[in-house]
Order: C-alpha cells, then sequence, then structure tokens
C-alpha cells in the first residue's frame, strides 16, 4: 500500500529544516522591512500592481494603495512569463520608477528578482527581493538571496510540497539571512476553474512547522478578481501574517494580469472588511485616518 510520509506534520520541516523549524525559534520571527513588521500582531497588506507599466500607472496605483491601508508596495520590473511574447517589464526602467514612488510615498518596495545576474541590481532598490514561484528550485539564486543584506519573500512552487517550501527557504536562512517570509500562492491541482488551487491549509502548518512569517497570495492564487476578497479574507482569518495582492488602477487597461487585479474601489472596500477579520482572530490591521471608512 502507498504511504504517505508526509501525512504526519511532525515529520515535515523538522529534521530536514533544522534553521526554518519552529523549534529553533519557539518565539517566531518578525521580518522587518524598513520599519514595517512582518510577524507581529498586525497584519500587513502589500498591494500594488503585477508588473511596473508606466510612471502613471505605478504613481495612481501607489498613492492609492497607500491611503487604503497597504504598507508595502509591490511591482515587477522583470516578469517571468509563462510566453516568451509576452510583456517581461521595464527591468531597470522600472525599478527606477520603484524608486520615486517609494521616496514620494515612503512605502517599502518588493520586487521580483529571476536570476542571480541581477540580484545586486534588485537589491540596490528594493527593500525586500520577491524569488517566485517559478524559480522556488532555483538553488543559486536562493543562495545569492541568502548573501543579500535584504528581506527575501519566498513564494511556493507552484507544485512544492510543504517540505521542499520549507527547504527552499532552508537554503536562504542556510546563508545568513534570516529574514525570510514564506508566501502560499496556489497549488497547481487538477482543479481548472481556478488559475491555482490557494492551499490556505498551508498557513496553519507552515506556522506550526517553522517560525517564519507566513503570507498569502489570493491573487495569483485564484487569478480571477471576483474571488480575490473572498480568499484574502478567509487567509487572514486562518492566521496569515500579511497578504500580497494586485490591484491596477484601470485593471481592464493593465498590460499584464488585469483580469487577477483589484481596482482601487474594490481594494478601499477589501480593507476595511479585513479590518474586521483581522480584529476576529486578535490581530489588527491600521489604517490610515485619510483612507475611506
Ligand atoms: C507575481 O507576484 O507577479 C508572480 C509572478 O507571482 P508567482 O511567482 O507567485 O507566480
Ligand atoms: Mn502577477
Amino acid at each position: 500500500m502507498e504511504t504517505n510520509s508526509h501525512y504526519s506534520p511532525e515529520n515535515i520541516g523538522l529534521s530536514s529544516s533544522p534553521r526554518s523549524s519552529r523549534k529553533a525559534k519557539p518565539e517566531g520571527t518578525i521580518v522587518n522591512i524598513e520599519g514595517v513588521m512582518v510577524g507581529g500582531s498586525e497584519v500587513i497588506i502589500i498591494a500594488g500592481p503585477c508588473a511596473v507599466e508606466s510612471r502613471e500607472q505605478l504613481f495612481e496605483t501607489a498613492r492609492s494603495v497607500k491611503n487604503g491601508g497597504a504598507k508595502i508596495l509591490r511591482g515587477g520590473a522583470f516578469k517571468p512569463r509563462s510566453s516568451p511574447y509576452n510583456f517581461q517589464g521595464l527591468g531597470e526602467e522600472g525599478l527606477k520608477l520603484l524608486g520615486q514612488i517609494r521616496k514620494e510615498t515612503g512605502l517599502p518596495v518588493v520586487t521580483e528578482v529571476m536570476d542571480t545576474r541581477q540580484v545586486e541590481l534588485v537589491v540596490s532598490y528594493a527593500d525586500m527581493i520577491q524569488i517566485g514561484s517559478r524559480n522556488m528550485h532555483n538553488y543559486p539564486l536562493l543562495k545569492e538571496a541568502g548573501k543579500c543584506h535584504k528581506p527575501v519573500l519566498l513564494k511556493r512552487g507552484m507544485m512544492a510540497t510543504i517540505d521542499e517550501f520549507l527547504l527552499a527557504a532552508e537554503y536562504i536562512l542556510n546563508q545568513g539571512n534570516e529574514q525570510v517570509i514564506l508566501c502560499e500562492r496556489g497549488i497547481r491541482t487538477f482543479e481548472t476553474s481556478t488559475r491555482n488551487t490557494l492551499d490556505l491549509s498551508a498557513v496553519p502548518m507552515l506556522k506550526r512547522l517553522s517560525h517564519l512569517p507566513v503570507i498569502v497570495d489570493p491573487s495569483h492564487g485564484t487569478g480571477l478578481r471576483w474571488m480575490v476578497p473572498a480568499m484574502a479574507k478567509a487567509a487572514v482569518a486562518s492566521g496569515a501574517d500579511g497578504l500580497i495582492m494586485e490591484v491596477h488602477y484601470k485593471p481592464e487597461e493593465a498590460i499584464c494580469e488585469g483580469h487577477q487585479s483589484l481596482d482601487i474601489d474594490d481594494f478601499m472596500k477589501l480593507m476595511t472588511d479585513l479590518k474586521k477579520i483581522a480584529e476576529a482572530v486578535d490581530r489588527e490591521i491600521l489604517l490610515p485616518d485619510s483612507s475611506r471608512l
């Protein structure tokens, strides 16, 4: 009979992932991104466009998500697109725009690095670097991220088990970088009605096995704008330390992933709902006074 060695959660992540194991740090890790603490009592919302497309698109979206209560801005300059014929990102030009709006809004930025050769450049602009789902198994890149002195947002590989995910984090920690945030972003299953199957059971599992903060990406997790609010709320209820969501000032005109991007009104409404969910699970979301309540 086939045995599932992963059935017992106590077997995972403990002996094979000593540095990320909860045992190594029972009190939990708080990752500090320019003063924004992920892993504490506040549920941190990261929001922004999938890709930096233009100055206007980035700046308008960034100002709005800040008003809505986002604490960190996302936006890809180097994009891992499934098709080589699709927009690949603005590259360094996109990083420069992120640097400008970071200065204006004061929001720290997270942006993806896809290649070991880009780490130095991306690190010079980003407050936190993102390693995407497609690169979770890219061990040279994980090691390079482990050598840099910026927090790392590590997304779960779309085909990765919890064990493999923790081992990927282990590669970063093992190089001396302890500022790692785990991100559940949906996995591939037989289901085709959603882009991915958002595995929210990964949240309590990862929190149990590891001391690292865990956030959820309901945008890639569902691929459906209308479903994002429901899964965002469920993620906060499940104990996530934060969310990363795609928001676009004009999703219908987006070059990249408009179908799963919230518009500004959706985002504002969701933030007030999330605040209530956070309070119900003894966490908090602090909204700016100026946001539309
Ligand atoms: C993204 O955040 O835009 C992205 C490409 O995410 P993932 O690596 O989870 O697909
Ligand atoms: Mn995207």
